[in-house]
C-alpha cells in the first residue's frame, strides 16, 4: 500500500473537500475534517492540515495537490515509520581510494529508539570520526546488527570479474541484512536500505542470489535521518572504515588521506615510489583514476 502524506493551507483543504465531495464517507475518528473513498485510494483530511492519501492510487489522487512531485521514494513508506521496528542498513568508503567499502546493518525496535536517542545516534555525516568510535560500542552492544568489509584485494578481483560497484554494495547490504535477521527471533517490521540504487536496479543486482531478503524492504535517500536505524549503521560502518585506514595507516608508515582528491593522487605516488605497485594495489580500488594520476607523479 502506498501512503502520501500532504500539508495542506486551508484554500488546499477546501479545494480537497470539494473535489471528493461525491466520494465522501463517514469517518468519526478523533481529529477527522473529513473523509472520503475513490477507486483505490482513501482520502483523510485532519483539521491540522495534515492529509493522507492511502491505497494503490494514493500517488494518483495526492498528485494534483503536491507542491513537489512524488519523486521522493520516502512518500511511500508507512506512517509513523520512524517509530517503528527498523532493520536499517547503510555503506562508506566507496568514494574512497583507499581503504575498504563497508557496510553495516542494525536493528532497532521501537523500544530502543529512546535509548539510541540519548545516546546522541545520528547521521554519521554530522558526527565526527572521534564521537563515532564512541558510539560504536554502544550501538552495538544494545542492537543486532551486522558489520561487513571488502577489503581492496577482494574488491580489486571482483572489479576485475566485471562487478560495478554498485553490485558489491547490492550483495554486502543483502548479506548484512540477511545476517541480522538470522539473529532476531521474528522478521523485522519494516527494513530500510540508504538508497544507493533504485528498488529495481538492487534486486538486480541480486538476481541468482540464494537468500535474498525481499520482504518489506524500503529504499529512501537520507534514509540516516529518516529512521534510527540507518543512522545507526551509518556510525557502525564509518567508525569500522575509519579503523580500518588506521590500521592500513599503521602498515604504511604514515597516514592515509580519505577521499579521491589531489592528496591522496600524491600519498599513493609516494607508496608507489617506496613499496611498489602491488602493496599499493593491496590498500586501494585500484581502477580509480588516482592509479594513473600517481604513476605519472612518480
Ligand atoms: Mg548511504
Amino acid at each position: 500500500m502506498t501512503n502520501v502524506v500532504l500539508t495542506c493551507d486551508n484554500t488546499l483543504c477546501e479545494k480537497i473537500i470539494t473535489t471528493f465531495t461525491p466520494y465522501k464517507i463517514e469517518n468519526k475518528a478523533p481529529g477527522v475534517r473529513f473523509s472520503a473513498k475513490v477507486d483505490g485510494c482513501t482520502i483523510t483530511l485532519y483539521r491540522s492540515g495534515k492529509c493522507l492519501f492511502q491505497g494503490a492510487n494514493a500517488e494518483h489522487y495526492a498528485k494534483p495537490y503536491m507542491t513537489t512531485p512524488p519523486s521522493k521514494p520516502n512518500t511511500t513508506l508507512p506512517t509513523n515509520f520512524s517509530s517503528f521496528s527498523v532493520l536499517g542498513s547503510d555503506e562508506t568508503g566507496t568514494g574512497d581510494y583507499f581503504g575498504p567499502v563497508t557496510v553495516a546493518a542494525v536493528y532497532v525496535s521501537k523500544e530502543q529508539i529512546p535509548l539510541l536517542q540519548t545516546l546522541g545516534v545520528k547521521d554519521s555525516k554530522l558526527l565526527k570520526d572521534d564521537t563515532m568510535l564512541a558510539l560504536a560500542p554502544l550501538i552495538k552492544a544494545a542492537c543486532p546488527h551486522k558489520v561487513l568489509l571488502l577489503k581492496n584485494p577482494k574488491y580489486n578481483t571482483l572489479q576485475a570479474k566485471g562487478f560495478s560497484q554498485g553490485k558489491m554494495k547490492g550483495w554486502m547490504h543483502n548479506q548484512a541484512l540477511r545476517l541480522v535477521i538470522d539473529q532476531l527471533d521474528h522478521y523485522p517490521q519494516a527494513i530500510l536500505i540508504d538508497q544507493f540504487a533504485t528498488k529495481d536496479v538492487y534486486f538486480n543486482y541480486l538476481k541468482g542470489r540464494k537468500d535474498i531478503v525481499h520482504e518489506r524492504v524500503y529504499f529512501a535517500t537520507k534514509a540516516e535521518q529518516i529512521h534510527l536505524s540507518v543512522a545507526a549503521a551509518s556510525i557502525l560502518a564509518r567508525a569500522a572504515f575509519v579503523k580500518e585506514m588506521e590500521t592500513l595507516s599503521k602498515t604504511v608508515g604514515y597516514p592515509l588521506p580519505k577521499g579521491a582528491g589531489h592528496k591522496v593522487d600524491e600519498v599513493a605516488a609516494r607508496i608507489l615510489r617506496t613499496r611498489g605497485e602491488e602493496f599499493l594495489q593491496s590498500i586501494t580500488k585500484w581502477h580509480f583514476a588516482n592509479t594513473n594520476k600517481a604513476r605519472k607523479l612518480c
